[in-house]
Formats: C-alpha cells, structure tokens, sequence
C-alpha cells in the first residue's frame, strides 16, 4: 500500500489549462516490484492532447510577456516545493517504476535542479549586437521563445526527464505539454500539482496521460500550432517521430538510445574503476541511457579486474525498491527482463561465461541479478544493442587504437567513460570517442550544469546548462537601416 504525507499529490487525471481532467476510459499503472495495481489514470488520449496544446497556444504569449524575472520566481516556487515534497515523490516514484528509495530520493533533487537551474537562466537571455558592414545599419540579435513546446518522456526517469524540458521551456517563454511514459504517470501528475501550487499560469504547463503513445504522439508531432518537438526514448521511436515532424518542419530535440563502452586501461586506478562500473552499470537496474553497456578492458589487467568487478557485484542487493539496504531493483515489465535475459543466453551460446548473476525467478519475473559476463566479443548482441538491465560484458583489447576502433563501432554516441592515469591519453580519448559525453576517471557525469546530448543515433540537441535554453529559443535577427 502506498502511503503518503501529503495524499492529495496522488492525481490520476490529465491536467491541462490548470485544471484536472478526467476521461471515460482508464490504464492501469502497476508496482513493477510486485505487479499490484497502483491507480486507474485517465486514458486521456488524443482528445485531452488537442485540448492542452489549445490551452499551450492560449497561454503562451502572456507568458512570454512576463518579466524573465516573474517567470523566474515562479519556477523557483515550483523548484522549492519539489524539494519539500521529497519523500511523496520519491515514494511515488518506487512505486511506480521501481527504483531503489534512495534513487528515487536522489532523482527529485536532480529534477528539482533543472527547475533551479533555468529559473536563474531565464534572467540571463541574452542577445548581441554586431558590427555593421555599413556605417547606417545597426545589427541586434535577440532570443525569442519558440513558442509552444510538446514532449514525450519516457519511464526510466520519469521526473527528470520532464523537468530537463519544462524547466527551460518554461524559463524562455514557452508553454508545454508533456505526455509522460504510460508506465509512469504518476510522478509527472505530481510535478503538475506542485506547478498548479506554485502558481504557474494555466495552460502553461500541461501533462497529458493516455495508453496510446502512438496516437498521441501523431497528435504531439503533427499539430500545427506545435512550434518544437522533444522527445527522450528509444532510437527507434525517436527517428519515427523525427519523421513525422518533418510534416509540419517542427523543431526538434532528441536524447536516444545510448551504448556506452567504458574503457580500463592498464594504467588506471583499478579499484576507482571498479567503483565508478558499478555505479555507472547498475544504477537504475541499469535502464539509463548513459549505462556502461560494454566494459572494454585491456588484456594485462582483464582478470583482474574482473575478479575485483566480481566482489564489488557479490556485496549489491537485489529485491524492491522500498526495501532498505537493496541497490538493484526490478526490471520495468517482464518483457524487459525476458529480453535481458535473451541477451545474456545468447552471449553464452556463443562461448561468454557467466561470472555472476543470471535471472533471479524466486523473486518474480521482472528480477534480474546483476551479471557479470566474460569472453564477450564486440559482435555479439550483448554487445551491439542497448542492454538496458543489469548485464555488464567485458570485452579484452590491446592497445589504445584497438580500444578506440571498439568503442566506436556503434551507431549510437550518446556517453563513454575511460579510465587512465595518462593525461595525454585521457585527453586524446575524450577527443577521439564518437561520443557527445565523455567520462574520464568517473563513472557518473550527469549534472544540471553539463551538456547532456548524444551524437550519431543517440539524438540531437542538448539539455541542462547554459546551452539547454538554446532548444527553446529561437534567434532573431533585426536589421535596423537609415541611421
Ligand atoms: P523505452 O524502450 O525506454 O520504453 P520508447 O521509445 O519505447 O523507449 O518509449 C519512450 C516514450 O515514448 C514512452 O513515453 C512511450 O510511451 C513513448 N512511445 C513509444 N512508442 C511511441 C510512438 N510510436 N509514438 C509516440 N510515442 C511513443
């Protein structure tokens, strides 16, 4: 039974134009710890969509029209009540999507630090002036909202990633619609209450929920009145929805799939290595888009650090999320730990060993160990695709050129990490991978004030830091003649 401090954060309705609605259907959201049923939500669908972008489009020049320093106010209001409501959301957000407590503690006040972040930025939107080519014309740029703003988020994250958004959406004068991850709802519904308490302006922010992503993501990518388009998902929903946005030629932002190698070398710190594997491998159960997904580690030092890798998993707990003392919770759905599990066998059928881990079936279908696999080639499955589970196969190379080749031959670029003590070849790593992050001698590199995008199949666009206003603002150009 879920049980909150302040109750009234349970919302189980759309809210769009500042109010709560409700629709003549429902979907069920379930605990992936145990599958008991958590709440019936609104099956708002693509009616409740085509309303909230109306209220978007209705709101959104007055909003524009503040002060930066209002908006500014307004979402600091919001930042400051995520912080006091802490505990509800992050015990919503166990409930839900099953991460440990103290993950799930720790993602509210990285979602809260966007809303910070931006509140501070929107007061420094600035623009430029330019040396004229003649002297009777003066050159200005301004930045301008792009207007309205709609987004899909996903499950892994389900209060971050809307806050990543919203929060310099927001901040340059955009208004926004976000259709959270169906699995999800319930923590992007309490981000809306708390936006509602702060007193953001109706229409400004607006949460949609329904089971047909497809269908209102068609709604979300084809409106007209849809200025920008950001989405955080998997590679191929995300290039689907860059298509449907070429339509109607949308703005676009994307932050896909990821399939980052994690590079050891020799020379490195070997116990910081293991730590910084297990905090970027197991996080989440290992379902980030930044998680280790190949451990690349050089030939001299491969045993041992994969018996040292070995010790580190054996003292990880597995079990619920709201269990004190568990580091790994469950998988999202049985068909997400079914599919890790294919991997895994597969990598075994093809002569990888299993150090540790495998499915753990005593606690239920949606557990899996974390595992730690060896003798894995770069061609295998486990290797080419996004794991997205607690899987971690070590791949054997030689040198510095071999690990480049390795690391980089993938489609995707979101991160990669390498650890080295050599200046020069950690700094001509982080220049060679075909990465938009690189972690170098750090296993955990996302924070508000970093650039977090991808490169290659791994998206477009950046979020957080002074750069993520640049996904909300448009440049103008005024040309001002006959002085
Ligand atoms: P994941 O594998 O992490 O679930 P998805 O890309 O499938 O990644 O999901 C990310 C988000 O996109 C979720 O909110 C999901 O409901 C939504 N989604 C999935 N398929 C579609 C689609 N065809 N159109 C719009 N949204 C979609």
């Amino acid at each position: 039974m879920l049980t909150l401090q302040d109750p009234t954060l349970l919302k189980t309705q759309s809210y769009l134009n500042g109010s709560w609605h409700d629709a003549s259907a429902y979907f069920s959201v379930h605990n992936p710890a145990d599958g008991s049923l958590l709440a019936e939500v609104a099956d708002g669908g693509v009616e409740h969509c085509q309303l909230a972008i109306a209220a978007a489009s209705q709101s959104q020049a007055d909003w524009a029209a503040r002060p930066a320093a209002e908006r500014a106010r307004l979402l600091r209001r919001w930042f400051e009540l995520l912080l006091n409501h802490q505990e509800d959301l992050a015990r919503l957000m166990t409930a839900e999507q099953g991460k440990p407590l103290a993950e799930a503690r720790a993602e509210v006040v990285y979602g809260a630090s966007y809303i910070e972040w931006f509140a501070e930025e929107a007061k420094r939107l600035y623009g430029d002036t330019i040396p004229a080519p003649s002297g009777d014309k003066r050159l200005l740029v301004i930045r301008q909202p792009v207007g309205v703003v709609a987004a899909i988020t996903p499950w892994n994250f389900p209060n971050a990633m809307i806050t990543r958004k919203a929060a310099p959406a927001l901040a340059a004068g955009c208004s926004i619609v976000v259709r959270p991850a169906e699995l999800t709802p319930l923590s992007a519904l309490a981000l809306a209450e708390l936006a509602n308490r702060a007193g953001i302006p109706a229409g400004v922010f607006n949460v949609v929920t329904g089971a047909d992503a497809k269908a209102m993501g068609e709604v979300l990518t084809r409106h007209p009145a849809v200025n920008k388009f950001s989405f955080t998902g998997s590679t191929a929903v995300g290039k689907q929805l860059i298509s449907q946005c070429a339509d109607s030629v949308k703005r676009v932002s994307m932050e896909l799939g990821g399939n980052a190698p994690f590079i050891v070398f020799s020379d490195a710190d070997l116990d910081a290595a293991v730590a910084g594997a297990i905090a970027s491998k197991f996080r989440n159960a290992g379902q980030t888009c930044v998680c280790a997904n190949r451990l690349l580690v050089q030939q001299d030092i491969y045993t041992e650090f994969a018996n040292k890798l070995v010790s580190a998993v054996h003292k990880l707990q597995l079990g619920r999320g709201d269990k004190e003392g568990v580091h790994v919770g469950p998988m999202i759905h049985a068909r997400a730990a079914a599919r890790v599990n294919q991997l895994v066998q597969d990598a075994l059928a093809q002569g990888a060993t299993c150090l540790t881990g495998g499915p753990r079936t005593d606690l239920g279908d949606n557990y899996v160990a974390p595992t730690i696999l060896c003798g894995v080639s770069n061609q295998m499955a486990v290797a080419q695709q996004e794991i997205f589970g607690p899987v971690a196969p070590l791949i054997a190379f030689n040198d510095e050129a071999e690990a480049i080749a390795l690391a980089n031959d993938t489609e995707m670029g979101l991160a990669a990490y390498c650890y080295t003590r050599d200046i020069g070849r950690a700094l001509r790593m982080g220049e060679r991978l075909a990465y938009g992050m690189v972690g170098l001698n750090e296993g955990i590199i996302s924070n508000v004030a970093a650039p977090f995008g991808g490169i290659k199949a791994s998206g477009n666009g950046r979020e957080g830091s002074k750069y993520g206003l640049d996904e909300y603002t448009e440049i103008k150009y005024l040309c001002l003649g006959g002085i």
